[in-house]
């Protein structure tokens, strides 16, 4: 989970890494930081019909994903989703975000769990890892009885 009060402004993000302030990077970014969980891009086509097609989505997260703003989960269903990286861990093609995905099996939601890292795995020899996905499937906060 992310702390709010050290999140900065959409705007801001944007001036920062060069992009120009378009109104649907602003209106992505935005949307990101405020759902605070994953989002798959059919849901943000949905959302956002009215400012931008398939394909400048597809870019804007593409060029997020590279810039470090967001980082790409496959969720249990495999469908891609993306959610937004911790500013302090994450910048231009380097991205840190070893640690858990919660994908709750009653509403659907996918959410970073940042706090709970990934352990260190020892490989056999010879192998080296990239890129290590954690996904736990259960029971979020806000469904438990
Ligand atoms: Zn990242
Ligand atoms: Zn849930
Ligand atoms: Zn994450």
């Amino acid at each position: 989970m992310f702390n709010f009060n050290e999140m900065k402004k959409a705007a801001q993000i944007l001036d920062e890494l060069g992009f120009r302030k378009t109104e649907i990077r602003l209106k992505v970014l935005d949307h990101l930081q405020k759902v605070n969980k994953a989002v798959s891009q059919p849901e943000l086509e949905i959302k956002f019909n009215k400012f931008a097609d398939r394909v400048t989505l597809y870019r804007i997260l593409s060029a997020f994903e590279a810039k470090g703003i967001i980082h790409k989960i496959m969720d249990a269903h495999g469908v891609a989703r993306y959610a937004l990286c911790n500013h302090k861990h994450c910048m231009e093609h380097q991205h840190h975000d070893e640690h858990v995905h919660f994908n709750c099996t009653e509403c659907g939601d996918v959410v970073c769990l940042d706090t709970v890292k990934i352990p260190a795995l020892k490989l056999p020899k010879a192998f080296s890892s990239a890129k290590i996905n954690l996904n736990i499937e259960g029971i979020c906060n806000h469904c438990q009885k």
